[in-house]
This record gives C-alpha cells, sequence and structure tokens, in this order.
C-alpha cells in the first residue's frame, strides 16, 4: 500500500456532500451541518449496498488468501442474522451471496494491481488563480479504492445497479464527486488519470412463496370445472426451498452480463472547472455565514422525486417543537467514520 502525505487539518474540514447540500439548499445546510439535525425516522433498515460494498472492501483486502470467497460469504452470512425469521434479511442474503459468488467467478485474477483500499483523505482547496490554500477548509472523503494499470492510476468505485443502459451509463460521467476526489488525491500524490465503476446487477429473482391451501383448493377447482370429468389431479404448489432459490440465483449471477466494468477518463479541462467551483462555493458559503443569511431553495424541496427531509420544519417556519419531535442531533460526516483526521467540521 502506498502511502501519501496528508494535509494539515487544523482547518474545518468540508466533504462533498456538504457541499453539496450547501449548493442545492443553504437552509438544509444548515439545518443539518450546523444545527446536526437528523431526522429520527430514518429507514435504518440494513443497506443491500453497503453490505455489498463491504464485502468487495474485504475481497481485495484479502486478495493474498486463497480462502477469501469463504471469509467473504462468512461475513455476509454475519451481516443477515435474523434471515431465518425475517424475509426481508432472507431476500437479501441470498442476493448477497449469489452476486458474490458470481463476482468471485467473474474476475478470478484483475487486470489492475490494488494500491488503496476504502482510502480515506483530506486535501486542500486552492484558490484556482493564486494557486494558495484555503485558510478556512480542507476538503476530505473516502474512495473505494485505487488501482494501478498499465496506463495509469485509476479509483475503483464500485455500484450496484437494478440495471445497466445507455442512460445509467452516461449518468456515470456526471458524478462529480468521483471527479472531485481524483482532483484531491492527484494534489496528494496518486496520479489518478480515471474511474473505473465497478458494477454489479441486483437480480429481481424472487424465491417463489407456493400456494396457500385456500389457493390451492381455488385453482383446483377452477381446472376440475374445466375437465370432463370433474376431476383434478392438480398438486399444491410448495414453497421454493433455499437451496433451490440459491441454485436459480447463482445461475443467474454465472451470466457475464451480471456484472459490468466502465472506464471513465478525466479531462484536465473538466478537473479546472471543479476546482473553480469549489473554489467558488466555499467563498458564497463563507459570505453566508458572516451574514447568517441561510437562503430557502424551494425548487430543491422535492428533488429525487421524495420531499425533502426538512419540509414539516421548514413549513412549520422552524417551530423548536417541530425540531424536537422529529429530529435527533447527530454530528454530521458519517461517511468519514474512522477517518484519520481530527479537524473540526464545518
Ligand atoms: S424543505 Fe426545501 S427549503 Fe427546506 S431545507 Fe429542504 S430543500 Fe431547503
Amino acid at each position: 500500500m502506498t502511502s501519501v502525505e496528508q494535509a494539515p487539518t487544523d482547518k474545518s474540514v468540508l466533504t462533498y456532500s456538504a457541499l453539496n447540500t450547501f449548493r442545492n439548499c443553504p437552509r438544509k445546510y444548515k439545518h443539518r451541518y450546523l444545527d446536526n439535525l437528523r431526522p429520527r425516522e430514518r429507514a435504518d433498515a440494513l443497506s443491500f449496498g453497503s453490505v455489498i460494498h463491504s464485502a468487495i472492501e474485504l475481497w481485495y483486502r484479502s486478495i493474498a488468501n486463497g480462502n477469501r470467497l469463504s471469509i467473504v460469504l462468512d461475513f455476509i452470512d454475519q451481516q443477515f442474522p435474523l434471515r431465518a425469521g425475517d424475509d426481508a434479511q432472507k431476500a437479501m442474503w441470498h442476493l448477497a451471496r449469489a452476486m458474490f459468488t458470481g463476482y468471485a467467478s467473474c474476475y478470478p485474477t484483475e487486470d489492475f494491481e490494488i494500491v488503496e483500499v476504502e482510502k480515506l483523505f483530506t486535501g486542500e482547496i486552492r484558490n484556482p488563480e493564486t494557486g494558495r490554500p484555503s485558510q478556512t477548509f480542507v476538503m476530505a472523503g473516502k474512495v473505494d479504492g485505487i488501482v494501478r494499470r498499465p496506463d495509469g492510476m485509476y479509483l475503483l468505485e464500485h455500484k450496484t445497479a437494478s440495471s445497466i443502459d445507455a442512460s445509467y451509463l452516461d449518468k456515470l460521467w456526471t458524478d462529480t464527486q468521483i471527479a472531485l476526489y481524483s482532483f484531491q488525491l492527484r494534489q496528494l500524490g496518486y496520479p489518478i488519470v480515471g474511474v473505473i465503476y465497478n458494477v454489479l446487477l441486483k437480480s429481481r429473482l424472487k424465491q417463489k412463496a407456493g400456494e396457500s391451501e385456500v389457493e390451492f383448493e381455488s385453482r383446483r377447482k377452477e381446472l376440475a370445472a374445466k375437465n370432463k370429468s370433474g376431476r383434478s389431479t392438480a398438486k399444491r404448489q410448495l414453497p421454493e426451498s433455499d437451496e433451490d432459490f440459491q441454485a436459480r440465483l447463482d445461475e443467474w449471477y454465472s451470466r457475464p452480463e451480471a456484472f459490468h466494468r466502465e472506464h471513465i477518463y478525466l479531462s484536465e479541462d473538466r478537473l479546472a472547472m471543479l476546482q473553480d467551483e469549489v473554489w467558488e462555493i466555499t467563498q458564497q458559503y463563507l459570505d453566508a455565514r458572516r451574514r447568517g443569511k441561510w437562503l430557502l431553495n424551494t425548487s430543491n424541496c422535492f428533488s429525487y422525486q421524495r420531499p425533502c427531509e426538512f419540509l414539516p420544519y421548514c413549513q412549520s417556519g422552524f417551530n423548536p417543537n417541530v425540531a424536537e419531535n422529529l429530529y435527533d442531533i447527530t454530528l454530521p460526516h458519517e461517511e468519514l467514520t474512522n477517518a484519520d483526521s481530527d479537524a473540526p467540521v464545518f
């Protein structure tokens, strides 16, 4: 593993998520990152994507271990301890095991060398005109991996997706976070030339539930009515066993289309433009903070096809009772858990 010099951390830490929140709605930024509000009724259901992310991390960290598939499958088993009695956990467990078994046989070897896995970094934000670092902020983030290929160093970014089509691939180009992180990592000594998106498809197969007694009886009667003898030899459909369902999923994941690698090269122009944008946003932030003005961007209240989590609070005119009833106070920047930076956050 390569070690790189970390930027000084006596400044406030800015993450991509904070930066993007401020750009989309300064008021939302204030709620989340200054007042530390977090909706209480958060879906804390186990995230399938995060289990797969951790499984892939373990896979690449155990690269020298001949038993690494068993290590990863054991890890997956541990993530779904309630699967025997919880259908949602069982469905995710089946899917994760089949996905990873398929991944291991699709990529038994790689055409890259692993340089870093789950790399946390902290880097300077620079004035694009003078090249001088911001006196107020550093940028922190985490990338899934850094790999080396004969033509240069790449970020390795894992994604799970329900389908991969042209618009999905086009959207990867708009992944500003990754482009920005590449820029930061370059400054820290990693000559990143592009991004490899490692996409794993989520199968839509479902375990067959079988027929209830009532469903079977009704189907049997229907068939019997159509039969001249007035009888039917139909048998009740039984639930699909775990073994049969896993075998069906394994077959689905044995197809090469279940996994996709997309290489995207980063242009110097785009990186320079990003540097400009980040600097401008930090200046707007400093201005908002100095003047105590956190504007509401109401055109953002229903983006992503769902209401903003702070909608009730904004609608209430920032009623403290609403804040107390609906939100917890939780420190932001959860994505940097285990970060080796002890800088204050802004
Ligand atoms: S509800 Fe609308 S105005 Fe309020 S924080 Fe969310 S996006 Fe901003």
